[in-house]
């Protein structure tokens, strides 16, 4: 890929649900680098959108490309092979998740949370260390690294979110209705730190 290749290209996107049409031609292109918004009201299908980019929903219609690839397949020559599910675990890797509700596993600390994708990676423990270490310095919670997530604040559950998203150094972090659980101030800090990271690692940031 060049470095001007789109992050995320979406020509005509279309997605429905039975007979309910969601995405409707949807047109647009993050650049590399960019903090790019989606927004809507409740229902006009922002996180179907982030989700089709993510290989949880497939796109009925058009073509949706990531770093110049396109969703779901694999180019040989000039076919197109439809991506195996391990193939799709690997490509997902690539693109790391926010969530509204955070969904942090309950019985593992904030270090074993950032840990656990890397983990399921099949990475070893030195590297896995190596990795965390780093992420938590950056989202500001090293003293919380033992803390399980019923003991420590709304905010402080989306910066491991957040440093667990990026564990697998992803191209592109989608960020679904980060803040929309948490109050104004702690928003502005997620956002703020969302930006520090868009700069810093220069990850691309959908949100
Ligand atoms: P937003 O994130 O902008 O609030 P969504 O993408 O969640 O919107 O939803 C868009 C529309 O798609 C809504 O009408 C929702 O009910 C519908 N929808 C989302 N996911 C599904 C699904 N798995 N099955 C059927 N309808 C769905
Ligand atoms: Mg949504």
């Amino acid at each position: 890929m060049t470095a001007d290749t789109p992050m995320v290209k979406a020509e005509d996107v279309r997605k429905s649900f039975g007979l309910v049409e969601v995405l409707r031609g949807i047109d647009l292109q993050v650049e590399r680098g960019e903090v790019f918004c989606l927004i809507g009201p409740s229902g006009s299908g922002k996180s179907t959108f982030l989700r089709c980019i993510n290989h949880l929903e497939k796109i009925n219609g058009g073509r949706l490309s990531v770093d110049g690839e396109l969703v779901g397949y694999r180019q040989k020559g000039d076919r197109l092979y439809e991506l195996r599910e391990k193939e799709v675990c690997a490509k997902r890797a690539e693109i790391g998740m926010v969530f509204q509700h955070f969904n942090l596993l309950s019985s593992r600390t904030v270090w074993d949370n950032v840990a656990l994708p890397l983990e399921l990676a099949g990475m070893d423990k030195a590297e896995i260390h190596a990795r965390v270490q780093p992420l938590l310095d950056l989202v500001g919670l090293s003293h919380l690294a033992d803390r399980y997530p019923a003991q420590i604040s709304g905010g402080q559950k989306q910066r491991v979110g957040i440093a667990r998203a990026l564990a697998s150094r992803p191209k592109v972090l989608l960020s679904d209705e980060a803040t929309s659980a948490l109050d104004p101030e702690t928003t502005r800090s997620i956002l703020d730190l969302l930006r520090q990271v868009n700069r810093e690692l220069g990850v691309t940031v959908v949100l």
